[in-house]
């Protein structure tokens, strides 16, 4: 039997298929999962001063004076208009499309309300509140998972703690005394209602932090304890590398370059297959690298496969490669390519016809059969999870594998990570690049400075601004937006092209925006993080960041990495936040003073967040649901030892370690470890 918190999601009262579908799409795969989701914020209901603070959203006790209810059933729109006050002072509300509210308004003097109030000219209006119950206490409120409301992911939470057997602790107990962490449900129950609102909660949230690092890590000591050195099967001749490497790239390698394509060329001609990882900052050339691989598999026979995260950087290296493989048929494969076009690409990937596919994860879910695959590049690998690795390693079988990453990663955190791979570095940047200037700007020459920056693009140069915000968030109220700027960037770029991207524009959009701001059909491109990867255009030269301190340090990094790549002087301008932390100021004093990314990555780890807004999914590093190595790096390595204590004890009594443990090797039993 499963345990409960192993077993599906479906299990809870109000998980039905249609919303079990969308927890697995966000790997909320079990209870354990799901009760990980913790609340983004909480309201405490008893907390008002009725001072009227626009803008912000919080409690107020509003006086009603009338109310009417609009209906307009064509539209299927129905209003109820409240005017009443707040304090002494006059304010409207709106509520939309809940009729059946009006009975309790009806009823009552007085409602407690939580929403925020905007200033229309003389009138203030707060336009749907949350109405609370008179003693609620705290409310916990839960970020959305995607189409769940943030209501509905209250339910299921509130289910699990009623369906809850008292199951054991999902920790073995050793592990619990240890660490001396609090019982596993009381813990939840603090996280979850708690009943002050100023409970520790950051001390109890380790005990899920910890047990998040210590799953991952156990997969990745189950890989290691697997897996060894695989026999080559598939033979390699390179005789004369220079010429190879001399017909298709027009520039010198760097030593360190020269360097890795060595070492490539050591293990492809080795007993062993490779499994190398390529390690070099932003812009270092690592591209030219993994292709010279490419050719390598082509000229011998074999074909290759080019893995990277997104539509965009796929797109990229696709168009490089179209250069440098010149005479060899390549293809790509990304979500937005057609089904007719897929399954021809997949046939001729059988046959041979295609020697390398380009793709994005999409290549690793499709069933594909390759002729002779060889050689398999992945790009940027921080953002694959291990299984995906080992899903594509299963497909190549035997295959050598080159994974490349530009995240900062410490070097030892990599080394915990990557154990089973052998290391490629790159640390010289290639001749000719000029320093990017880094400077911190104040917020009272914003106009200046961005006339400055329409001068500039006037004149040819590209610029990139980023934004930590698609739209304004409760949660970080005094940062900017793309939407909030948008008024500000028309006026004051007019008669200037610019485009904007974000992740919520449709994949095509952002390629079509991407495309005319790499043709300079578009100067300004107005982004969040959305480029925040690899993206390389060569004759960017300026990089604004807005709420620079809510970055992390490795995601600003990445970010002034998007600047510099040609031979024209670059600069990164840094606007701090309103409210910036020390360590906001720190971080900004960091960047500034250093270039070398992994210097960065060291100051990063153990540089507690301090209001940084990435979450760890936008973080740059591994997708974590709670957990931040950068925030947590002694609980990690502590997670890295005990997981690799874990799967060689015998002893082991824990259920849900075990199943965990069965699970792991369950889905790596078909790649063939030998
Ligand atoms: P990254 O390591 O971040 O993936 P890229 O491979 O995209 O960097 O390389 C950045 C830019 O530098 C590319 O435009 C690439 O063509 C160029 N480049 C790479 N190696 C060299 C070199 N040895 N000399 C000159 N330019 C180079
Ligand atoms: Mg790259």
């Amino acid at each position: 039997m499963i345990p409960f918190l192993d077993s599906s999601p479906r299990i809870i009262k109000g998980v039905g298929e249609k919303y079990l579908k969308i927890l697995n799409r966000y790997r909320y795969n079990n209870v354990y999962d799901l009760i990980n989701h913790f609340p983004e914020y909480y309201i405490d209901t008893s907390e008002t001063d009725n001072i009227i603070e626009p803008g912000i959203e919080k409690v107020y006790l509003i006086d009603i004076k009338s109310s009417s209810l609009y209906r307009n059933y064509r539209r299927r729109l129905s209003i109820i208009n409240i005017s009443g006050t707040i304090g002494e002072v006059p304010v409207d509300m709106a509520i939309f499309n809940k009729p059946y509210m009006m009975e309790l308004i009806r009823a009552s003097d007085q409602l407690r309300i939580y929403g925020k109030v905007l200033v229309k000219g003389i009138q203030k209006k707060i336009e749907n509140p949350r109405i609370l119950k008179s003693e609620e206490g705290i409310i916990p409120v839960y970020k959305n998972i995607g189409a769940i409301r943030s209501g509905a992911v209250k339910n299921f939470i509130e289910h699990i703690f009623v369906q809850k057997d008292n199951s054991n602790d999902i920790l073995p107990e050793h592990l619990v005394k240890e660490y001396k962490f609090e019982p596993f449900w009381d813990s939840l129950e603090k996280i979850h209602s708690p009943i002050s609102s100023d409970l520790k909660l950051e001390k109890i949230k380790e005990r899920f932090i910890y047990t998040e690092f210590l799953f991952f890590q156990l997969e990745i000591a189950y890989i290691r304890e697997k897996s060894g050195k695989i026999i080559r099967e598939r033979k390699y001749s390179i005789s004369d590398p220079e010429k190879i490497i001399r017909d298709h790239v027009n520039f010198q390698l760097t030593s360190d370059q020269k360097k890795s394509v060595e070492n490539i060329k050591s293990d492809l001609t080795g007993d062993f297959t490779m499994q190398r990882i390529l390690l070099g900052d932003v812009g270092s050339g690592k591209t030219i690298i993994s292709f010279i691989f490419l050719l390598f598999a082509v000229k011998n026979g074999y074909q290759g496969a080019f893995l990277a995260p997104t539509e965009i950087l796929i797109s990229q290296h696709f168009e490089n490669a179209a250069r440098f493989f010149k005479g060899i048929n390549i293809a790509i494969l990304t979500g937005n390519t057609s089904a007719s076009e897929r399954k021809k690409i997949i046939s001729n990937l059988n046959s041979g016809k295609i020697r390398i596919v380009f793709g994005t994860h999409s290549l690793i879910n499709d069933k594909i059969i390759f002729n002779n695959l060889s050689a398999i590049v992945i790009d940027e690998q921080h953002r694959f999870g291990v299984a995906q690795r080992a899903a594509l390693f299963y497909k190549g079988e035997k295959a050598d594998l080159m994974v490349t990453t530009a995240t900062p990663i410490p070097r030892t955190l990599l080394l915990s990570l990557y154990k089973d791979l052998d290391v490629s570095e790159i640390r010289s940047m290639p001749k000719g690049r000029l320093p990017i200037e880094t400077l911190i700007l104040k917020q009272d020459i914003r106009e200046q400075f961005y006339s400055e920056v329409k001068r500039r693009a006037e004149e040819g140069e590209k610029v990139f601004i980023v934004l930590p915000l698609i739209s304004a968030s409760n949660r970080f109220r005094n940062l900017r937006s793309l939407e909030s700027e948008t008024p500000f960037f028309k006026r004051m770029f007019k008669g200037v092209p610019f485009g904007m991207l974000s992740g919520k524009i449709s994949p095509e959009e952002r390629n079509t925006v991407f495309r005319k701001f790499s043709d300079g059909d578009i100067r300004i491109l107005i982004s969040t993080t959305v480029i925040e990867v690899g993206i390389d255009i060569r004759d960017a030269t300026i990089m604004v960041i807005e709420d620079a301190d809510k970055f992390g340090l490795s995601q600003l990094h990445q970010l002034r990495g998007r600047v510099g790549r040609g031979d024209k002087k670059s600069f990164c301008y840094l606007f701090p936040s309103s409210r910036i932390t020390d360590t906001g100021s720190e971080r900004l004093r960091i960047i500034k003073e250093t270039s070398n990314g992994f210097e960065i990555a060291e100051k990063d780890l153990g540089m507690r967040g301090g209001g940084n807004i990435a979450g760890t999914e936008q973080s740059g590093y591994l997708d974590f649901r709670i957990s931040d190595i950068r925030e947590y790096p002694e609980l990690y390595f502590k997670a890295s030892r005990d997981a690799s204590a874990l799967i060689k004890d015998n002893t082991l009594q824990n259920i849900h370690i075990k199943h965990k443990l069965e699970l792991i090797e369950k889905r790596l039993k078909k790649i063939s470890f030998s």
